[in-house]
């Protein structure tokens, strides 16, 4: 069997995206979701590396030409409406089970239940940490906020498969390994509570509290995805490097923990270097390649160069159009087949090492991480 015909066949386990859109879309918010910036120049939407992917990959699972300009997809697109252009691309994503982090704009998206219908796929859920603290800072004392949130996390913890940090967001990755006491905590989060009283926003940004939450995520023993590198203008690019948070990775290495490092663009090297060294990590591609189009062969290529065939996940990162589900399945699969076809010519790899390698990368390294009930593909 072809490589090409593999790939086409085998199930993914998307083990990080968001929910989708929930109403009906309209221009402006549809071109809002192909890009991290929040600007784009009017009538220059798609014109960008997602944009022509868009045209290339989508639009002939919208009934249209491969290429169609841009003002033709969403003229087809608003004749179909989101639901049905939704499952159009949901269905041809090849996806068969997602995990989903309903902590960013969770109201406007689908909830994991209401993907699971319109997907018609099981959806597994993360939790991510920060909004779990902001969601329960202001129902009690700061001297009782450390032992609230304990309680909260092993509430929540029993119906998720993992934890989400955003510390890379709201800090950075050069943040402080040690885990901060009691006392610490109960200091920073008085401090948090009169500026919540001050600005009326619960937005968490203080690095002991951001460290607080992780470590006792660490406790949990369950896998604890976090943000890396590329995302929207929040972030300070060069403190997202996760080889700032190399002393973190030592102090967490004989925990029982594992660490996920999500997007990794355009870290990707540094993420699979800490993937060899530190036998916790995890990573992946996901927003990097939907974002990047074509160019996401490239990093494909550079996340196979030294990393552990056991510990690269698939994922999208897919958030709020169905589009992304889509090209990040797609666009991985080309990624996939350039590196490997090239691996096979030149007899680096046999056929059924080739293929041993997508099943694990596919599926199998996520199911184990996270202890999904399908198991193995
Ligand atoms: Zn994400």
């Amino acid at each position: 069997m072809l490589l090409h015909d593999y790939l086409e066949q085998r199930s993914l386990l998307d083990h990080h995206c968001h929910g989708v859109v929930k109403d009906d879309l309209t221009w402006p918010v549809f071109t809002s979701m192909l890009t991290e910036g929040d600007t784009a120049h009017a009538g220059q939407e798609l014109n960008t590396p997602l944009g022509l992917a868009v045209r290339a990959y989508c639009a002939p699972l919208l009934g249209l030409e491969r290429h169609s300009l841009a003002g033709e997809y969403w003229q087809r697109r608003m004749e179909l409406g989101n639901v049905e252009s939704s499952q159009l691309l949901l269905n041809a994503s090849g996806v068969d089970m997602y995990v989903v982090d309903t902590g960013y704009r969770g109201s406007e998206l689908t909830s994991p239940k209401e993907l699971e219908e319109l997907a018609r796929r099981p959806v597994e859920t993360i939790v991510r940490l920060e909004m779990l603290a902001e969601e329960i800072v202001t129902h009690q004392s700061a001297e009782d906020f450390p032992d609230a949130f304990r309680a909260a996390l092993a509430q929540r913890s029993q119906d998720c498969i993992g934890f989400k940090s955003v510390i890379a967001y709201r800090y950075g990755l050069h943040f402080d390994p040690t885990p901060p006491t009691d006392g610490e905590v109960v200091l920073a989060c008085s401090a948090w509570l009169r500026e919540i009283e001050s600005t009326g926003s619960e937005r968490v940004s203080d690095p002991v509290l951001l460290r607080f939450f992780l470590w006792q995520a660490v406790r949990h023993g369950k896998p604890i995805q976090m943000h890396i590198g590329y995302g929207d203008k929040d972030i300070t690019l060069y403190r997202c490097d996760p080889s700032q948070m190399t002393a973190f990775l030592r102090a967490t290495e004989d925990t029982g923990a594992t660490i996920v490092l999500l997007h990794c663009y355009p870290y990707v090297r540094q993420a699979a270097i800490l993937c060899q060294v530190f036998s916790h990590v995890y990573m992946d591609t996901s927003l990097g390649v939907a974002h990047s189009g074509a160019g996401s062969r490239s990093i494909i290529r550079e996340s196979l160069e030294i990393v552990p065939f056991s510990r690269l996940l698939y994922a999208s990162d897919a958030f709020g159009i169905a589009e992304l589900y889509f090209l990040g399945a797609q666009l991985w699969r080309i990624g996939i087949d350039a590196v490997l076809s090239d691996m096979l010519n030149s007899h680096d790899i046999s056929m059924p090492d080739a293929q041993a390698l997508i099943d694990d990368l596919a599926w199998n390294n996520a199911a184990r991480l996270y202890g999904l009930e399908r198991g193995e593909a």
